[in-house]
């Protein structure tokens, strides 16, 4: 057994020439599945900026954190409040769900795993 421990999103990952990607950047809890998946796009990301950067990787990590901050904290946030929620907020995510159909369901997540990237 272990502990499982998140954070809220913050936007301050990178100084200087020091950056975080991953879990060090943005540990979520597991009920989206996403960790690892976020800290894959966390690398395409942080590669895409450094090669656009001209060797100016200060830059290149404060684009790419500027990239990333949003998109993994919506998932931090998601995977923390949404999928699990206790008293009134699972009972408020309940009455948001209940009358989607199978295809509003997938579309609602379309956010997720539609994405492409940056
Ligand atoms: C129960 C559970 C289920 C999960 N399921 C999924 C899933 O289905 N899909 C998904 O996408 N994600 C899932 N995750 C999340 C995923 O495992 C993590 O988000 C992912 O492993 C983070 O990768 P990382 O490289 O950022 O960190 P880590 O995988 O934690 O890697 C960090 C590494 O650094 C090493 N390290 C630490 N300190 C030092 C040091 N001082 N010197 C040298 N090395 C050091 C550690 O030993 C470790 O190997 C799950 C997590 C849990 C807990």
């Amino acid at each position: 057994m272990w502990v499982l421990c998140d954070r809220e999103p913050v936007r301050e990952w990178s100084r200087g020439r020091v950056t975080l990607l991953g879990d060090a950047a943005h540990p979520m809890l597991h009920y989206l599945e996403q960790g690892a998946c976020m800290a894959i796009e966390d690398g395409v990301s942080l590669a895409n900026k450094m090669s656009e950067a001209d060797g100016d990787f200060a830059a290149a990590f404060l684009a790419y954190q500027r990239a990333r901050y949003l998109r993994t904290g919506r998932v931090q946030t998601m995977a923390r409040e949404v999928y699990h929620a206790s008293d009134v907020v699972r009972e408020l995510r309940n009455a948001m769900l209940v009358d989607l159909s199978a295809q509003q369901a997938y579309e609602s997540m379309a956010w997720l795993y539609d994405y492409v990237g940056a």
